[in-house]
């Protein structure tokens, strides 16, 4: 009786890993689910509205400017 050899990586066989989100504090990835960074314990629900709203405001300034550099 012949037994196939398991594969060395069955879970990894057809199949894509998880959507991982980003640590807006470290930049490290994790579960989208997370609401702590296990690596740098920030809040990243807080960081990351933080982070878009800074986001936002960046782009504002972006307008302004170019909009002053088109005047001359
Ligand atoms: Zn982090």
């Amino acid at each position: 009786m012949s037994t196939r050899p398991a594969p060395r990586f069955p879970r990894l066989k057809g199949r894509l890993p998880p959507q991982l989100a980003r640590c807006p504090g470290c930049g490290r990835h994790l579960f989208p689910t997370a609401k702590t960074c296990p690596f740098c314990a920030a809040d990243v629900v807080k960081l990351g509205k933080a982070q878009q709203r800074a986001y936002l405001k960046a782009q504002a300034a972006l307008v302004r400017l170019r909009r002053a550099v088109a005047r001359g």
